[in-house]
């Protein structure tokens, strides 16, 4: 199975995390098989879309068998480096990081919030879920001690985001994932996930009100 992840496009990628939840439940309770329809029903996305997602993996599902599991999940499993731990930090323990640092993601695949930052005194030097909760003037002495964390969450006040992000990008991070209402500048090398649950609430109640609602994404 030799493939070009460069080829598969965002949008399919985006996707993955989520077949690979519905997959590895499948194959824990045995099944063998899936057609692109009970995928679709359970993953919510239109079997077309599917049915072209996973020919970038290589899958070709056959009529009447539908897709093999095991196949599916080893290409998963590869694809989002699911055997390597990836250490993630996160930054501004107010509520959302503390639910974020309760729940940690280590359920679901192999990334860990293994350290969090801020600047309330009170914080500094709690633990949450098992994370340790350091000075944010101290984010460079901790992070190089463990040496590789790519991944940052950041759940602070809009206006100290771009001062964290700059210090963020000079300690070498790849990803971050903003909850911030701030829009980043970054170099082009740093990919930057937005989500603003806000404006994700706003847009569904609108289009609750406006659209009918349809499966296919
Ligand atoms: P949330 O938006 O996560 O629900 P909140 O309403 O509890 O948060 P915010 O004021 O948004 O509180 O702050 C989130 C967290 O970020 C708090 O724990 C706060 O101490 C911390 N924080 C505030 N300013 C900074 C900063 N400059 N750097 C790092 N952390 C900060």
């Amino acid at each position: 199975m030799n493939i070009d992840q460069s080829k598969i496009p965002q949008a399919t990628a985006k996707r993955l995390p989520l077949y690979y939840r519905f997959l590895k439940n499948l194959h824990a309770s045995g099944k063998q098989r899936v057609s692109s329809a009970e995928l679709s029903d359970a993953v919510k996305v239109g079997s077309a879309t599917i049915r072209r997602d996973f020919s970038y993996f290589g899958a070709l599902g056959k009529k009447g068998y539908g897709y093999n599991v095991d196949y599916l999940l080893t290409f998963f499993r590869k694809t989002l480096d699911q055997d390597e731990m990836t250490n993630v930090m996160l930054i501004g323990v107010g509520n959302l990081g503390t639910a974020f640092l309760h729940y940690n993601f280590i359920k679901n695949n192999n990334t860990k919030i293994s350290m969090a930052f801020d600047v309330n005194e009170s914080k500094i030097g709690s633990e949450i879920g098992g994370v340790p909760v350091y000075d944010l003037d101290k984010l460079e002495e901790h992070v190089q001690e463990v040496g590789d964390i790519p991944v940052a969450i950041l759940t602070v006040p809009a206006v100290a985001a771009q001062s964290i992000t700059d210090r963020l990008i000079a300690l070498g991070i790849k990803g971050i994932l903003n909850f911030t209402p701030a829009r980043l500048n970054v170099p082009e090398h740093i990919r930057i996930h937005h989500i603003d649950l806000a404006v994700e609430l706003q847009s569904l109640v609108y289009f609750l009100k406006h659209y009918s609602v349809t499966q296919e994404d």
